[in-house]
């Protein structure tokens, strides 16, 4: 827990996966209240951590009148409806997040039957599409499913103590991200839209749009224009070099392409052939793709899928379907499959 700015503490919460060691959950201190932006995870530790490090400040949490959350993933939003409740606290994200509480976190089978349909139309094998579509099922037990008491459009001043937060939509990680902008003081808190290091997911499925890869470069753009001294993500550490950020990730997504342009060659190939071809972060330790998690290897396709649609948008590559499978070429070249 540090103050990372005169009346902005950052409180890192541990996660029960082994790829992110924390979240980041900020308090603003306020003098009719304090603001809480994200939640972690629902576990005992979690909560636990939270509970002594509010105590460590001095803060009881009757005195967290507010809670944002800049979406709706596990680990920023699974607290949420026990401290809500526990606080007494109000509780507001985007709309569209919103959306998506029912049909992900309550009744869900109607979108694993869509998102099993979508493995399978982009090549994965059938003896492997049961465990790759269930994959997430054990994160469900880390969200309590709670709906907002103020629904956020962007546009929206959140004023606590010295701060005036501006709510600027940055669709692309989730459709309804939102990163919260303090123009006086010249603070982002980015959620998990820009991180330090690592590039934030970005996958295709059924609640994400038709090109979540393309409205995030997009917003990140976007943001290019504001004034940034401070950025507070939902992992890592805090930085300060905002625009040079944006630059590195612009780059990482065009690398990204130029590496599926190579793997295609003359070749139709689908998302899922492709994502075993290319490289991912866990290659730099060793490990391959077949090694890793039915989860990282779920997140893995969408990814590779959410890049293949932004370059068809541009019109880098083109698309037919087989069987109800779809195929990914580079336009005008021999097509060795069709
Ligand atoms: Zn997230
Ligand atoms: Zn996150």
């Amino acid at each position: 827990m540090i103050e990372v700015t005169p009346g902005i503490y950052r409180i890192p919460l541990p996660l029960p996966v082994p790829n992110l060691s924390h979240i980041n959950t900020y308090l603003v201190r306020g003098d009719k209240g304090c603001l809480l932006v994200d939640t972690g995870w629902n576990t005992k530790e979690s909560f636990n951590s939270l509970k002594k490090q509010l105590a460590e400040l001095g803060i009881k949490g009757k005195e967290i009148s507010r809670i944002v959350v800049t979406h709706v993933h596990p680990d920023h939003y699974g607290l949420a409806g026990k401290l809500k409740n526990l606080f007494g606290a109000t509780l507001a994200f985007h709309h569209l997040e919103k959306d998506f509480i029912e049909t992900r976190y309550v009744s869900m089978e109607e979108l694993i039957q869509e998102l099993g349909q979508w493995l399978h139309r982009n090549g994965v094998p059938p003896d492997r599409l049961a465990e790759l579509t269930q994959a997430s099922l054990p994160m469900l037990k880390f969200v309590t499913p709670t709906m907002p008491d103020t629904t956020l459009y962007g546009g929206e001043a959140i004023t606590c103590g010295d701060f005036s937060f501006e709510v600027m939509p940055t669709p692309g990680h989730t459709a309804g991200h939102i990163c919260l902008y303090e123009p006086d003081k010249k603070i982002l808190l980015s959620g998990d839209h820009i991180l330090p290091t690592i590039t934030p997911h970005v996958g295709i499925h059924p609640q994400s749009g038709s090109n979540p890869l393309g409205d995030y470069l997009d917003s990140l753009n976007s943001l290019k224009r504001l004034d940034v001294d401070l950025v507070l993500p939902g992992h890592e550490q805090p930085f300060t070099e905002f625009k040079e950020r944006i630059e590195g990730i612009t780059l990482h997504h065009r690398m990204r392409n130029a590496e599926i342009v190579a793997a295609l060659g003359y070749d139709s190939k689908t998302a899922f052939q492709l994502t075993t071809e290319i490289t991912w972060l866990h290659d730099v330790n060793g490990v391959g793709w077949y090694k890793l998690g039915n989860w990282d290897k779920r997140m893995a396709i969408l990814e590779t899928l959410a890049h293949l649609e932004a370059m068809r948008a541009r019109g880098e590559l083109d698309k037919f379907s087989r069987d109800d499978i779809r195929y990914y070429h580079l336009p005008q070249k021999a097509k060795k499959n069709e």
